[in-house]
């Protein structure tokens, strides 16, 4: 008999965000301003929980709901006691406020052996379900290192389980395609994706809810090691709003207006570049710098203010050392500030200015991630990331790679890439990616050199195998990045740290976080984000080989089948016309998208391609080989034409590098319209014949 610890959240609820909802003078978000709800995935991990007891052969097994809150979360904890579970845990304590995902898997996973020990009276025949995400860290990483605080395999990104042959199956997205894997044995954790069986409650069953016990636990009950903001491993240094997109989301009134308008821009299209790099100045260590007092590398506006404030004065007042400030002195500077900063913080401020040693040494590592030997191109983003920061930190880029029997020309397209040294793990059992054994050597490689800077790619494998990496090696990880820069934190005496700045609370705001108690900074990146650099053939680099022992249990899940895509495609078009579920069935979406291919083939003359959305390739409307997204290809044409996609972050991850971007969708509110061009209100079946015609009219 199994039974089910299902994990839920209290998360502000990001779709009522309004104008009102945001601070005018900082615009950043006020969390208090919206309603709280349970996190919407967790509603579907605790429908995926009950499907699993349901078809299991002994359906009494217990269904525990856990979560860490403030008191009011026991509203979470109702809505699962009148959905199906049995007991409810909530776990509040203002000492587990503040907390990272570190600290927040720690005190969940000590959670998880009480209820273990006390409710299943050590029965270890059991599953920890969750939603894959919460939508207000957006982070993935909590299951992950809460299955590697248990020492349990995860299975991420689940979107089915079927019971066959006397255990479980799931099917889980990866990249490429689908899998479908069962854990050696229980327990296990299990990241829900999607579920779309929703689980209703009875007025009856909510009057029962109410009345019912929510066991709580402060955090001397659990006894976790990591709690609160001391247990974190990362800090936020600065929150603010997301830049104003750069398309014109314009709407059309019509197909003939889009069709002009969509020939003009094929004609002035330019190559975009990706905005990941470069896009602010190039960072330089002090020891470097032609200026000793100069500071303008600070990771805020506020603290290079500061720092330019304090080099001027000094100046002024012809100080060339700082041996030369006295009393005095530091009297005339607090009065040529105007009051600006404070005596504490000047003194803070004087002491930064004695720091050039960078608080990190090391290489800068980037994860390679691969299916049999072909390197997925994220990887080579992150190398052309790695090159910039190794320049400014002046060391080198190492790349971790692990497998089983890799070719020597993948180790030099590496090397071609900007990788300085390769870290070759090779095993047998490193063959396909199984995340235990993929986490072991990967930390043991960390933990041997240990490079000052770790890059994953945020893939569904790199969003599961970092947190279980940075987990067991004690480091901080931050997830999804979409920006990352050298900078130094002098007051607080951090030199050359990394900065990593992402997304949070569904893209409504920008986090900018560094890592605290940690030997290494680490963090993922988003696909699409960063620039690879064009590959030097003459360059050489240095292979080290890393040896680490595996055994049998290293091996914890066993992969039953695996689906990718296949045949030819070229992405590599200059146009690429894309249909998603609003195309209804296989036969619109061949016989819509390719009239409007062929029209704009001989309009255009140029090569055009078909894509497809997951949801698309899932509906079984087009081949795999053809969806366009995080967990397809990124892709960057002159011209992306969206037909019946709603504009999800996994599609348009895939598509941020186009430079013209139209969709046509019969939802008004499709979230599409904000993230795109120009775009039609309208059926696909009306919408995209009348284009055709407009077309071969124009
Ligand atoms: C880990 C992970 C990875 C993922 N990777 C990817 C990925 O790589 N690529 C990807 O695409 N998705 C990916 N997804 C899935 C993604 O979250 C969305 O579910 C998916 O993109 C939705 O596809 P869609 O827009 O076609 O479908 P839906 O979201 O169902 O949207 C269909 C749209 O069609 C419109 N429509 C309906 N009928 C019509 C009509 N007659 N005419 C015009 N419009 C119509 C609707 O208004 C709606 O906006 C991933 C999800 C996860 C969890």
């Amino acid at each position: 008999m199994s039974n089910y610890i299902v994990l839920v959240k209290q998360v502000p609820d990001v779709t009522q965000i309004t104008d009102n909802a945001f601070d005018p003078e900082t615009g950043t978000l006020i969390r208090t301003r919206l309603a709280s709800v349970i996190n919407e995935l967790d509603t579907q991990a605790l429908a995926f929980a009950n499907q699993m007891q349901q078809i299991s052969p002994e359906k009494d097994g217990k269904i525990v709901a856990l979560t860490m809150g403030p008191p009011m979360a026991e509203e979470v904890l109702r809505y699962c006691l009148s959905r199906c579970a049995d007991t409810v845990v909530l776990l509040t304590d203002r000492a587990l406020g503040g907390a990272d995902t570190w600290a927040t898997a720690n005190p969940l996973a000590f959670s998880i052996r009480k209820i273990v020990k006390e409710i299943f009276n050590e029965d270890q025949n059991y599953y920890v379900v969750s939603g894959m995400q919460s939508v207000d860290g957006d982070t993935a990483q909590v299951p992950p290192q809460i299955a590697e605080e248990l020492s349990l395999p995860c299975i991420a990104y689940a979107t089915g389980a079927e019971y066959k042959n006397g255990r479980f199956e799931f099917t889980r997205i990866i990249s490429g395609g689908s899998q479908v894997v069962t854990p050696k044995k229980a327990p296990a954790v299990i990241t829900v994706a999607k579920h779309e069986y929703p689980l209703f409650a009875t007025f009856a069953a909510t009057r029962r809810a109410n009345r019912m016990e929510v066991i709580q636990w402060a955090s001397g009950d659990i006894k976790a090691k990591h709690i609160g903001v001391k247990g974190s491993k990362t800090s936020v240094i600065r929150v603010f709003p997301p830049g104003k997109s750069t398309r014109k989301c314009q709407q059309l009134a019509d197909a003939k207006i889009l069709a002009g308008l969509l020939v003009d821009s094929f004609k002035t299209a330019s190559s975009a570049e990706p905005s990941g790099n470069g896009q602010k100045s190039r960072y330089i260590l002090p020891s470097l710098r032609e200026d000793k007092f100069d500071r303008s590398f600070e990771g805020t506006e506020k603290e290079n203010q500061d720092f330019k404030l304090l080099s001027d004065a000094l100046k002024q007042l012809g100080i060339t050392e700082l041996s030369q400030i006295d009393e005095d002195i530091r009297k005339e500077i607090l009065a040529a500030a105007g009051g600006r900063f404070h005596k504490k913080a000047l003194e803070d401020m004087l002491d930064g200015l004695q720091l050039t040693k960078p608080s990190y040494k090391g290489e800068v590592w980037v994860v390679a991630e691969h299916s049999d030997g072909t390197i997925h191109p994220a990887t080579f983003e992150l190398i052309g990331k790695s090159s910039e920061l190794a320049d400014s930190l002046q060391t080198k880029v190492g790349l971790c790679l692990a497998g089983y029997n890799l070719a020597e020309s993948t180790t030099k397209e590496l090397i071609a890439a900007g990788a300085d040294n390769i870290y070759l793990i090779e095993d047998a059992m490193l063959s396909e990616f199984d995340p235990t054994a993929h986490r072991k050597v990967v930390a043991d490689a960390i933990s041997t050199y240990w490079p000052q800077i770790v890059l994953f790619a945020a893939t569904p494998q790199g969003r599961m195998l970092a947190p279980m990496v940075s987990y067991r090696v004690g480091c901080g990880l931050t997830a999804d990045c979409t920006s990352l820069d050298i900078r130094d934190s002098s007051r607080k005496g951090q030199i050359a740290i990394l900065l990593q700045t992402r997304p949070a609370l569904g893209g409504n705001v920008m986090a900018t976080i560094c890592t605290k108690n940690s030997k290494s900074q680490m963090a993922t990146a988003r696909p699409g984000v960063m620039k690879g650099l064009a590959p030097d053939y003459s360059r050489t680099g240095k292979i080290i080989r890393h040896k680490v022992e595996l055994s049998e249990t290293d091996i914890r899940l066993q992969i039953v089948k695996t689906e990718l895509g296949t045949g030819e495609v070229n992405f590599g078009a200059e146009v690429i016309v894309s249909g998603g579920k609003g195309m209804q069935s296989r036969d619109n979406y061949e016989r819509l998208v390719g009239l409007l291919c062929q029209a704009l083939a001989k309009k255009l003359d140029t090569q055009i391609e078909k894509g497809a959305s997951r949801a698309a390739v899932e509906q079984g409307f087009a081949e795999r080989i053809h969806q366009v997204g995080q967990t397809g290809t990124a892709v960057g044409p002159k011209l992306y034409i969206a037909l019946g996609i709603s504009g999800a972050i996994q599609h348009m991850i895939g598509v941020a590098n186009t430079d013209t971007i139209i969709a046509v969708n019969s939802d008004p509110n499709a979230p599409i319209f904000k993230q795109c061009d120009y775009y039609i209100v309208g059926n696909i079946e009306d919408t995209v014949p009348q284009l055709v015609r407009a077309l071969q009219a124009e």
